[in-house]
Formats: structure tokens, C-alpha cells, sequence
């Protein structure tokens, strides 16, 4: 049902998580497009780890009942490096040199490290410690037994499940992939950045934006270009962005002569959700669904309010948990409680994302609202890595009080 309505940010938020399923598995390969990605199935091992007994220190390999004591000697008969098979069987009274990762030779079932050991004459070596069973040595299969499910779907790829994925050969797997989002910028007075602006005109900072903010979130952005405020062209630029699995629009939302966006997505099909949130910046903020029908997954539409910072807030507030979404990760998105560390009264009609450094101290986080001419300046923004929530009303906010911030980067780069 459309709400006409103003809603709160999380009411605005559930109302777009409720309606989001997980994209379709899609088979990758294994590379570094991978990084970040959801498993869309279980993952069993196709070998066992180790393959191997294997000595896990440089030593030497030594029947344990042969060392129940310091200072027991015995003769060389083998060495073994990482890479290769021992010959021999250890037999009473003998050792084998072995390198750390190599198999263990038969007969042998500990390892002594070789800082422990001295080589007298003739190949024989001392031994000075004694040796318990298992000593040094990892069972075969004790990470992981062949056929056993060592991920399962829903597994986040970080680093070392990437690993561990090349370790069992799976050089493809099943994923749920990037949302492509599509980018469409619109206005009359919007020029390509290239371009030098004339009497009027403004250069294009939301397209830019929005591409780098998709690639942060995750997504596969793909820029469609700036649409006239003129119905037929954007409708025909707006009928193409329809084509990926999210369409960010910004600009043309609000309710002047020329805000067209709302009225040509209907037109096309898009089931309107929502058109207000109580925030600032960006109370034009919309929401609606393009189905398509025949399995294909719906077409979810943000059209995001043309002011710089407006855009940039609604982004992370609303379009970045909906692509975590669409990707089966946890949606965010993510707040933390933070001391102020300077006095800041504020007065405001509506819930604030006002533009903030954080910081992460002994004491915890420390937060401090960065000065800012509101939703156009973008500029204002650059000194800030986060955005404090103040709230309606006039407050004195004194250093020391915890209010809840916005964190849309890593804060400890
Ligand atoms: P609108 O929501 O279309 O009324 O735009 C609100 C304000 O944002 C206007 O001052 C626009 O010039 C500005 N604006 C709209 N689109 C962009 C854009 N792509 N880049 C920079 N500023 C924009
Ligand atoms: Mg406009």
C-alpha cells in the first residue's frame, strides 16, 4: 500500500527490507570479484587436510617410545623436505631429519624440534628432551576429512574462505551476485563534469557520487546519464535503468513544476511505496517496485532528492542495506553510540544527519559535529567520516552527552 504520509527512517527501512529477497545464485569464479560475496551453497572438502601425518616443526621424526629420556641418541637414516615421500620406515633406535609441512615416515610418531638435538659423528644425533606420542605432529584429516562440508551457504567470502575455497579446488562457486545499479541523474541545469558550466548550470556530483558509493556498498553501478526535465526523455532513460536490479535516481522527486520523476515512474509501471521520510537532509525520498513477471526479480527504485549531501545520506540510509539485501548480507545499516567531545546546540524541525568526525578512543567513541551549510555543500562534507544523529528540536548537546552516529566508511583507515 503507498503511503503519502511522512515515515519515520526505520519505518522507511522496513518497509523496503520487507519486500527485498536475495538475487538468484549465480556461478563465479574464483577471483578477486569474489571478495565480500554470500555462498549460495555448501562447500565440501574434496581431499583430506592434511593429506598427510604431517611434522609441523624442522626435527627430527623419532619413534617416542626410543626418547623416554633426555640425552638418547640415535642414528640418521633419512632426510625428508617438504615435497616429498620418505623411503624408510623408522625402526628402534633410528630418527629421519624432517622439515616442517613434510609427511611423516612410517613407524615414526613424534617429532623433536631441531633446536633440541645435537649431531654427534658417524650420522648419529642426540636427542634432548624427551618425546610424548603425537608430538609435533598433525594427524592426517584432522583439519578436514574429504567429503565433509567445511562452508556452508550463507558463508560471507573474506580472505580466508577465499583460501580455503582454492584449497579444495573449488575454482567456481555459487553466489548471490552484485545488484547491477543503474545511475540517473536528472535536471535541465545539470552538466557532464567535463563540461564548463554556463550561466544556470551546475557540474554532475551526484552520478560520481552514487557510482562510488554503489562500488562501496558492494553493487555493480553502471551510469545511464542526466535526463532533461523534460517527460519524454526521461522516460526513455528511466525505461532503460528499469533493465538492472536497482534504479538510483536523483533529483526531479520533490513536489516543483518540474519534479517529473514520481509521474513517469508510474507511467512505466513502478508501484510507488513511499515518497517522504522525516529527515533531514532529504525528506523527498522515494521508494517503489517495477515488477516484471516470469521468475525475473523485481526492479527496486530510489528516487533520492537533488541536493548533494541529501543524496549522499539517503544512499547509505535506504539504497546501501537494500543491495546488502539483495546480496544476503546482514543490511545495516550501521550506528554506534558516541560521546561528544564539543558543545554543539542545534535547532531542527526534523531528525538530522548532520556531517561528523569519529573517532575510536580508549574511553570508546568520541564524536564532534563538523561545521556545514546544509544539503548542498558537499564540500562540508570532506572533513567528515560519519554523520550524528541530532533530533528534533532545539538541544544544547553538551560535550560528554552519547548520541547515535551514522557510520558509512571505515573509520579506523
Ligand atoms: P531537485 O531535487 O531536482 O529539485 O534538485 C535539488 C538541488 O540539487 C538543485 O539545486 C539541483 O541543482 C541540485 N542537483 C540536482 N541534481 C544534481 C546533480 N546530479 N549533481 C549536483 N547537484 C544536483
Ligand atoms: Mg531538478
Amino acid at each position: 500500500m503507498a503511503t503519502t504520509g511522512m515515515l519515520s527512517v526505520t519505518e522507511a527501512q522496513r518497509r523496503i527490507l520487507d519486500q527485498l529477497r536475495p538475487l538468484p545464485p549465480q556461478t563465479v569464479a574464483l577471483d578477486s570479484h569474489t571478495l565480500g560475496l554470500v555462498l549460495a551453497e555448501d562447500i565440501a572438502s574434496d581431499v583430506d587436510m592434511p593429506p598427510y601425518d604431517k611434522s609441523m616443526m624442522d626435527g627430527y621424526a623419532v619413534r617416542s617410545e626410543d626418547v623416554t629420556a633426555n640425552g638418547a641418541e640415535l642414528l640418521i637414516i633419512e632426510e625428508v623436505t617438504a615435497g616429498r615421500m620418505p623411503q624408510h620406515a623408522v625402526g628402534p633406535g633410528q630418527a629421519t631429519r624432517i622439515m616442517t609441512g613434510a609427511p611423516m615416515p612410517a613407524g615414526a610418531d613424534a617429532v623433536i624440534m631441531v633446536e633440541r638435538t645435537r649431531v654427534l659423528v658417524g650420522n648419529r644425533v642426540r636427542m634432548e628432551d624427551a618425546a610424548k606420542p603425537g608430538q609435533n605432529v598433525l594427524p592426517r584429516a584432522k583439519e578436514m576429512r574429504r567429503g565433509e562440508v567445511v562452508l556452508k551457504a550463507g558463508a560471507r567470502l573474506r580472505p580466508q574462505e577465499v583460501g580455503l575455497l582454492a584449497l579444495v579446488g573449488r575454482v567456481e562457486v555459487s553466489v548471490r551476485p552484485r545488484p547491477r545499479v543503474a545511475i540517473l541523474t536528472t535536471g535541465d541545469e545539470i552538466v557532464e563534469p567535463f563540461e564548463q558550466p554556463g550561466p544556470g548550470q551546475i557540474r554532475n556530483s551526484n552520478g560520481p557520487m552514487l557510482f562510488a558509493q554503489t562500488s562501496r556498498a558492494g553493487g555493480a553501478p553502471w551510469m545511464v546519464g542526466i535526463a532533461k526535465d523534460e517527460r519524454d526523455n526521461l522516460r526513455g532513460m528511466v525505461a532503460e535503468g528499469l533493465h538492472a536490479n536497482v534504479l538510483v535516481l536523483s533529483g526531479g522527486v520533490s513536489a516543483g513544476k518540474l519534479d517529473l520523476v514520481p509521474g513517469v515512474l508510474a507511467d512505466l509501471g513502478v508501484r510507488i511505496d513511499f515518497h517522504k521520510v522525516e529527515m533531514k537532509p532529504g525528506k523527498p525520498m522515494l521508494f517503489g517496485i517495477r515488477e516484471h513477471g516470469g521468475g525475473r526479480p523485481a526492479t527496486l527504485v530510489f528516487g533520492l532528492p537533488g541536493n548533494p549531501v541529501s543524496a549522499l545520506v539517503c544512499f547509505e540510509l535506504f539504497v546501501r542495506p537494500a543491495l546488502r539485501g539483495l546480496m544476503a548480507l546482514p543490511p545495516g545499516p550501521c550506528f554506534v553510540q558516541a560521546t561528544l567531545s564539543e558543545d554543539y546546540p542545534y535547532r531542527t524541525d526534523r531528525p538530522t544527519y548532520h556531517p561528523a568526525e569519529l573517532k575510536a578512543t580508549e574511553r570508546g567513541w568520541s564524536v564532534r559535529a563538523t561545521p556545514w551549510f546544509g544539503s548542498p555543500d558537499l564540500r562540508g562534507v570532506t572533513p567528515a567520516n560519519a554523520f550524528v544523529l541530532l533530533p528534533a528540536g532545539d538541544h544544547q548537546h553538551r560535550t560528554g552527552d552519547v548520541l547515535p552516529v551514522l557510520v558509512v566508511e571505515n573509520v579506523m583507515e
